[in-house]
């Protein structure tokens, strides 16, 4: 209770605040049902808000941005005067979900199975999970159907989508970038899983608006742009991985020149190379030769306490 208060306190602040500002949280209508956050800041995550005759449900929040839970808790009366009966939690990373315990006074919150072991092991400030799935659920709530959609890892190993059908929108937060734009670092990405994913969701679903987790919303088509892009930094570090370079060279070769103009190039391509390579060094053993068998070498000094083996004896290992 003491909590709920204080973040009450906060959030009558932070109104205040962004009241003076210009560009102030505002709720921006999707489609028939579904409303989405605009908040101050392009980068902070965004929420969602789906309006049945019941209810309302609510799908991530920010607290990096105008546009908080408690913000959004006080505009929803404002606005719909119906109590929020659910709240969907994307993915476990905080920036996405912070404070959505502001609804747990009528809410049941919904997420993946691997969402609710994270959350309580990270200690994350969110709702903790009432009910968790492992593949799909569906929410009805005012004559309104909802689906939850898991194609397993992807962006983390717990991120979901919300999907309505007869609306033809994909709520899916840190699903991939909006237009033209570098991913930011693959570090915690199934990469070979995201790109079916993506196909998937591509092929099978018919969508007229995504609302993305940061930026605003897409049409489908900017899916293409993110398997275009993980497509050919993939190939590119791969093709250079199994010639042998390391990849301090690597960070040089890769420039991926066709990108240049995209959202982000200077930022992140340094960035998704590391990471890219890191994924595929986990997955890629390579052919007999000179080097093969030397990770039990580095493995054999670093016990040694020599860490700086790893300089010398596998040019692969070297490079982490
Ligand atoms: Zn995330």
């Amino acid at each position: 209770m003491m909590r709920l208060f204080a973040k009450l306190a906060l959030g009558l602040a932070a109104s205040a605040v962004a009241t003076a500002g210009a560009q102030a949280a505002q709720l921006v209508q999707a489609s028939p049902s579904v409303w989405w956050v605009k908040g101050d800041r392009p980068g902070a995550a965004i929420s969602s808000v789906i309006v049945t005759r019941d209810g309302l449900i609510v799908m991530d929040a920010t607290c990096r941005s105008e546009g908080t839970a408690v913000w959004l808790k006080g505009e929803l009366k404002k606005r719909f005067n119906l109590p929020v009966r659910y709240v969907i939690e994307s993915h476990d990373h905080e920036d996405h979900i912070c404070d959505l315990d502001v609804f747990d006074d009528t809410a049941v919150t919904i997420a993946h199975d691997k969402n609710r072991e994270a959350i309580v092991r990270e200690g994350r400030n969110t709702s903790v999970p009432d009910i968790t799935f492992s593949k799909e659920a569906t929410i009805w709530l005012g004559g309104k159907q909802v689906k939850l959609l898991y194609f397993g890892p992807t962006h983390s190993d717990n991120l979901i989508q919300a999907y309505l059908p007869d609306e033809k929108v994909l709520i899916a937060p840190d699903f991939m970038q909006r237009g033209k734009g570098l991913i930011p670092d693959f570090r915690d990405m199934d990469v070979d899983n995201m790109l079916e994913t993506w196909n998937t969701v591509y092929r099978m679903y018919d969508i007229d608006v995504i609302i993305n987790g940061h930026g605003g919303v897409s049409p489908k088509s900017d899916i293409l742009n993110n398997i275009e892009y993980v497509t050919a930094l993939r190939k590119a570090v791969l093709d250079e991985m199994v010639k042998g370079t390391p990849l301090p060279k690597i960070l040089e070769t890769v420039t991926m020149p066709e990108f240049k103009d995209w959202r982000g190039y200077s930022m992140w391509l340094k960035a998704d190379i590391v990471t890219m390579w890191d994924y595929l060094y986990r997955k890629r053993e390579p052919n007999v030769g000179p080097m093969h068998g030397a990770w039990q070498n580095v493995v054999d000094k670093i016990m040694n306490g020599a860490a700086e083996a790893t300089n010398t004896a596998n040019p692969n290992a070297a490079e982490e």
